[in-house]
Order: structure tokens, then C-alpha cells, then sequence
């Protein structure tokens, strides 16, 4: 089992690199945003719950989010590893996170943490607005979404660092460049 996370701020390219890490090791993509998202075009319970919170920019509490990971992580019987893409987002969560794999005899292999300047974060996330229409990628949002990410989400960086548990990856260049940083480290922890 390769139990991968993938860290950065808003718009550092966790989700296009999950994507590639997915196919090259066959993990199984666990994306809080894109489950919340799924949830909100659904019209769930779940969605109405969230959109709001979403769409301010803001974390949405740890025991919903906490219960969405237990409940996918129960329903895969086969993978070869989970990739979390945008979880944990606060140290509360990343501590459940490892009760949770502890139970299940499973760890946090490696967190990748791709490192992005400021105003590079700010012009991909205003280009995604334009391509993707993410409702959460405004300005006033995504100022809202980078100060949740310092107070909430940079701790957990040092929660895995003291583990050491944490790589640093540079961020710029081409999509492919950055993969095969990401791929390099990652390989390292491949038992055949
Ligand atoms: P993302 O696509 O990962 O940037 O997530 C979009 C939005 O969904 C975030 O700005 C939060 O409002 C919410 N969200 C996604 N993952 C989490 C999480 N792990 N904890 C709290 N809120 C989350």
C-alpha cells in the first residue's frame, strides 16, 4: 500500500498532479474538493450543507470531512493505495487520518509539498475561474481561501515534517517537470 498526500495552497496543482500519480501507480484519487463539489451538483444533503461554506472560501468542519474519508476509505476493498488530494486540511483532520489508518494497519507514506510563490497561486486560480468555472475561484474567495490555508493548513505541513514525512517539491515549470520531481521522490518508497 502507497498511501501518498498531496499538499500545497489553493491553485499549487494538487489536482493535475494527483491525476498523474493516479495513472502511473494506480491509486485511488480521494479529492475533498471534488466529493464536495460532486455532492453540491447532486443537490445532496450533503451539498446544500456545504455550498455556503464553499463558496466564502472557508474550511468545512472536520467531522463532515472527516466522515466523508472513513466512508470512501470503507467502501474501496482493492487499491494499491489511496492518494489524498486537499485532505487534511487542519491538523485535527490529519490526526484522524493516522487513527484511522492505524486501525487499518496502513500509514502515510510521503506528503508531497508543492512549493508555489504567492503571485503565481493568485494568476493559475484566476485562470481557472475562466476555464472551469469554480464558484470559489474569485478574488475576494480565493483571499478568504489563502488566509484559511496559513492559519489552518501550513500547520499540517509541520505535523508531517516532525514525522519526517514531508518533501519539498518545486512547484514552477512545466506540468511534466514537476511530476517527474514529484515522481522521483515517490518512487522511493515503491515495494515491489
Ligand atoms: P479544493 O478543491 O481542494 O480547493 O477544495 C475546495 C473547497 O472545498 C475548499 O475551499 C473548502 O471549502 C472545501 N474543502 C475541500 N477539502 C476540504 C478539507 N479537507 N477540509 C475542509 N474543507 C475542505
Amino acid at each position: 500500500m502507497l498511501n501518498v498526500i498531496i499538499f500545497g495552497a489553493p491553485g499549487a496543482g494538487k489536482g493535475t498532479q494527483s491525476k498523474l500519480l493516479i495513472e502511473k501507480y494506480g491509486l485511488t484519487h480521494l479529492s475533498t474538493g471534488d466529493i464536495l463539489r460532486n455532492e453540491i451538483s447532486e443537490n445532496t444533503e450533503l451539498g446544500q450543507h456545504t455550498k455556503s461554506i464553499i463558496e466564502q472560501g472557508k474550511l468545512v468542519p472536520d467531522d463532515v470531512i472527516c466522515k466523508i474519508i472513513e466512508k470512501k476509505i470503507s467502501e474501496i476493498t482493492e487499491t494499491n493505495g489511496f492518494m489524498f488530494d486537499g485532505f487534511p486540511r487542519t491538523v485535527n483532520q490529519a490526526k484522524m487520518l493516522e487513527d484511522l489508518l492505524t486501525k487499518m494497519n496502513m500509514s502515510v507514506a510521503v506528503v508531497i509539498n508543492l512549493d508555489v510563490p504567492r503571485e503565481e497561486l493568485v494568476s493559475r486560480m484566476l485562470l481557472r475561474a475562466k476555464n472551469e468555472d469554480r464558484p470559489d475561484d474569485n478574488v475576494e474567495t480565493i483571499n478568504k481561501r489563502f488566509d484559511e490555508y496559513e492559519n489552518k493548513t501550513v500547520p499540517v505541513a509541520d505535523f508531517y515534517r516532525l514525522q519526517n514525512k514531508l518533501s519539498e517539491i518545486n512547484g514552477l515549470g512545466s506540468i511534466e517537470d514537476i511530476f517527474k520531481r514529484i515522481e522521483s521522490v515517490v518512487g522511493k518508497y515503491l515495494i515491489d
